[in-house]
């Protein structure tokens, strides 16, 4: 029996190592060079015009909803299956997540019922790509320009994921499908990711807001630091007797959610490695589909044609003759040597949100979808061995628990 394998897991090797000490050995250890290179990198490869690196997802989170405007009363619909991050992003502003039901099998953001959630007070739509499995953007933006509202993507499980789109061009023009990466923002106003270790990359703590507006990235750097600007253009003091060479502005109330230059020289050593790490989790994915294609226990993920996922998550879904089993399932699991976890425990149902007036019933598929869900392991450092020995050991407490 191999040793115990965790639900995910980070991969970090000699190189990320050597890129991290060189960093510490320089003059450099915060806002230095390696913030704008990873910046850069990490564009470059989602494919927007700009990034703007945080501290974490949440605080990307955050000066994300706050780059656009949302202040107290405002409400955001957003989806219940999801880290509360999401949700609690929008709290700090005083504004109202509005949690809209999911879809059955994808376990995402339900767009045929948004727009019934939809007030004078909504502002945006924050979509979650659970387990890396993109919602239909188009379906989404489609929505969001009809209701002039802004969209937030939260990718925290979705680098590396794309998403295809029948380009809406001239109507005689042959349809053809188009692959478009996760975080060009395309479709939304901005994108979110997360680098925490069981992320697609790590920076051990770290997120990123992706957009291809200049006003919203200018923003974007601003709160990250405090709500300071040193650009001169930006400045509303104009006496030369006041601003010398050493003025800067403080315009908004913003926070310390900045990442560290050690963080980022981890992230561009990671990113080199992302399109690997991401084949791998698909081939996982790929070894579990085929062992439990039929398998009269569980369903497995789905992979609809719009969504090329790249599996933070490898979900599966108690059918009805198991749901009610899930405890002793999952200690079944556990007591195998392997990591399973549920994800997730519906926002609205935590004690905070309890007081906050939020009732259980609210979402009925997602309390149906989060009674079934278990994640089993899938991480890109994942033997083969592991693989073949999780397949065994869930056909076997699956099988012992049949009458
Ligand atoms: C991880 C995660 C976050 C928050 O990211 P942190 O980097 O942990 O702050 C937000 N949303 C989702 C869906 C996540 O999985």
């Amino acid at each position: 029996m191999p040793e115990f394998i965790p639900y995910g897991h980070q991969w970090i090797d000699d190189s990320d190592i050597e890129e991290v000490v060189k960093v510490l050995k320089s003059d450099w250890l915060t806002q230095g060079p390696k913030i704008l290179e990873f910046e850069e990198k990490l564009a470059e490869y989602c494919g927007s015009k700009y990034s703007v690196v945080f501290s974490s997802g949440t605080s990307a989170l955050h000066g994300a909803y706050l780059s656009l405007g949302l202040q107290k009363g405002d409400e955001f619909i957003t989806s219940p299956i999801t880290f509360v991050a999401t949700a609690n992003a929008g709290l700090y502003l005083g504004t109202k997540p509005v949690f809209t039901d999911v879809e059955k099998d994808t376990g995402n953001i339900d767009a045929r019922k948004i727009e019934e959630k939809i007030t004078k007070k909504t502002k945006l739509l924050v979509p979650v790509h659970y387990t890396g499995h993109t919602v239909d953007l188009e379906k989404i933006s489609e929505i969001a320009k009809k209701n002039k509202l802004f969209v937030v993507e939260d990718a925290c499980h979705a680098l590396g994921a794309r998403y295809s789109y029948q380009p809406s061009a001239i109507s005689h023009q042959p349809e053809t499908k188009k692959w478009i990466k996760i975080g060009s923002c395309q479709h939304s106003d901005m994108t979110v990711l997360s680098f925490h270790p069981v992320k697609h990359i790590t920076t051990g703590e770290g997120g990123a807001v992706l957009t291809n507006n200049k006003d919203y990235y200018e923003k974007l750097l601003m709160f990250r630091n405090h709500g300071i600007t040193k650009d001169r253009s930006r400045f509303t003091i104009h006496d030369s007797r006041l601003i010398g060479d050493w003025h800067y502005e403080m315009q908004y109330l913003g926070y310390n959610y900045r990442m560290t230059d050690i963080q980022a020289a981890l992230g561009i050593s990671q990113l080199k490695k992302l399109d690997s790490f991401v084949e791998k989790r698909r081939a996982i994915a790929d070894f579990y589909n085929r062992a439990f294609k039929g398998n009269p226990y569980f369903d497995i993920p789905v992979e609809k044609d719009y969504a090329c996922s790249s599996y933070h998550l490898y979900p599966i879904r108690l059918k009805d003759n198991y749901k009610d089993n899930k405890q002793e399932i999952f200690s079944k699991l556990r007591e195998k040597g392997f990591g399973v976890q549920v994800h997730y425990i519906p926002v609205y149902w935590q004690p905070y949100y309890k007081e906050l007036g939020y009732k259980k019933g609210l979402c009925h598929v997602a309390e149906d979808f989060y009674q079934r869900e278990i994640s089993i392991p899938v991480y890109p450092s994942m033997k083969n061995e592991e693989v073949r020995y999780v397949i065994e050991k869930v056909n076997q407490v699956f099988t012992e628990l049949a009458p």
